[in-house]
């Protein structure tokens, strides 16, 4: 069995039904570039029997499209991609929105999540002759989508890939929206001038004035073409499993998710922290920007000062996409400076997000003390992360994250700090405002929803969900992947 190259973090944006179709989505994958910097594209058409057009490269959006660039993208229709991946190495051929031509036509593809079975769908389809072109687990997805049409190809497609899957697909009548039955990553609906838009998070619409109109439900298939849009429901019902790391660090904050504003939820997670883990400090400063609106709600809830005491420097690149420990070490140092006098003689609460392998926290301290903290307490936003996560988010083996190597006392001691804490599960969950068997909380407490290894994989999606449509009833076949006439 051959070994995949996961999506990891990406972002998806999508147009139907708008003149500037490529302009758009240039200006939606700009506002989703936090979620994927190595490489970006888009693929335009026009309608049946026009070629697709595309334009992808490795870079961020600023760099991979020019003007002529996007002049060239003629269409009404756009599907675009940001992708993150961090593991391996950067490969254009890996970069997506994939195209393919089948006997339905042309079909492009762009994913965010991570499937967790493309090998052993990888070995089937090989056997039975497909020829892969890449080694990212989306590819699959357009094997099993051009495979000879029957009647419920799409679906049946669809109900054979187990993981998560947030996908925007084009053919030469639709834009559609896929969003996997766990519903790990988000995907919603925007409006513009008539015209449908999809993407990964709200914050696109904002930048190109679009309405925001509603998430694409988990499980939910939405199929827009000249008719307008419709939903179809062809997994299986499960139960919810949006990655709640997405309201911790990965989903901008100016997004709403399952109608709740991300920054609020982060400013509501800082506020349980500090009533979980009081202390009497003279300042509340954030590790920016990641720990920004946490550390807000914590020095509101403690009645402490707020100073945006570390001063970052924004051209330096996500520490995490750097190789080695030497050059990590290194970008953490040069990211952020401090300013002393905020610091200086004070008893300090520091707060990030998050902490992974403890690098960042770990310099933080250190800057602190060499700047004449009195006192640095570490507060952290999120519960202890412990485990892997097989659902797209990039976090390194068990063995290199901190928490899962030391106890609290541990971690304390080799941060350098006078106290840490973390925030728990239920205090998490409640600063989101739903329930905790809405969430995927695997990454801290090891309860995986998607069973990880494919030969353990006992999940078959083939009941169909009698849930009922949301926007109108649909036509039984879509007319995306039937023969071409
Ligand atoms: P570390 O230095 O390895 O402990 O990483 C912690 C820092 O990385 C925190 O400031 C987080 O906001 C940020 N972070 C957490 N998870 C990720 C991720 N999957 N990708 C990039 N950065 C992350």
């Amino acid at each position: 069995m051959k070994n995949y190259r996961p999506t990891h973090e990406c972002g998806v944006f999508a147009v139907f039904g708008h003149p500037d179709a490529a302009v758009l989505t240039y200006y939606g994958l700009y506002a989703l570039q936090h979620r994927g910097q190595e490489s970006a594209g888009i693929v335009t058409a026009s309608g049946p029997n026009t070629p697709f057009l595309r334009h992808v490269n490795m870079g961020l959006v600023s760099q991979v499209f020019s003007n002529s660039d996007l002049d060239r993208l003629k269409g009404t229709r756009a599907v675009g991609h940001v992708r993150y991946s961090t593991s391996g190495s950067s490969n254009l051929v890996n970069a997506q929105p994939f195209v393919v031509n089948t006997a339905r036509g042309q079909i492009a593809i762009a994913h965010n999540g991570n499937l967790v079975n493309a090998s052993l769908l990888r070995d089937e389809l090989e056997e039975q002759g497909s020829i892969f072109q890449t080694s990212v687990d989306s590819e699959v997805i357009l094997h099993l989508l051009a495979q000879p049409a029957s009647p419920e190809g799409v679906f049946s497609a669809l109900r054979k890939v187990h993981g998560a899957f947030s996908l925007v697909l084009m053919s030469e009548r639709e834009v559609i929206g896929v969003r996997d039955p766990f519903g790990f990553r988000p995907l919603a609906i925007g409006k513009l001038d008539g015209a449908w838009v999809l993407s990964s998070e709200t914050c696109a619409f904002d930048l190109i004035h679009a309405e925001f109109v509603r998430d694409v439900e988990p499980g939910e298939v939405v199929i827009i073409d000249e008719n307008g849009i419709r939903s179809e429901w062809p997994f299986s019902a499960e139960r919810k499993a949006f990655c709640i790391f997405e309201y911790v660090y990965f989903a901008r904050p100016d997004s709403i998710i399952s109608d709740i504003n991300v920054a609020r939820v982060r400013t509501e997670m800082g506020r349980e922290l500090a009533r979980l883990h009081p202390v009497e400090a003279d300042v509340v400063v954030p590790v920016p920007d990641s720990g920004n609106y946490a550390a807000l709600g914590m020095a509101e809830e403690l009645n402490i000062p707020y100073r945006h005491a570390f001063v970052r420097n924004h051209y330096i690149g996500r520490t995490f996409l750097q190789p080695s420990q030497l050059i990590r070490d290194f970008t953490v140092r040069v990211k952020l400076n401090l300013i002393k006098e905020a610091v200086e003689g004070k008893r300090v609460v520091v707060v990030d997000d998050s902490i992974v392998r403890g690098t960042t926290a770990r310099a933080r301290v250190v800057n602190l003390r060499e700047a004449g903290a009195k006192e640095v307490h570490m507060r952290i936003s999120c519960p202890p992360h412990r485990h892997s996560c097989f659902y797209g988010i990039d976090f390194p083996d068990p063995e290199k994250l901190l928490a899962n190597q030391m106890t609290l006392d541990q971690i304390r001691d080799y941060l350098g700090c006078d106290s840490i804490g973390y925030l728990d599960v239920p205090s998490m969950v409640r600063a989101t405002g739903q329930k905790e068997n809405q969430f995927c909380l695997a990454c801290f407490n090891a309860d995986y929803p998607v069973a990880v290894d494919p030969n353990l994989d006992k999940h078959v999606m083939e009941r169909r969900s009698n849930r009922p449509n949301l926007l109108g009833s649909a036509p039984v076949s879509p007319s995306l992947f039937s023969q071409r006439p």
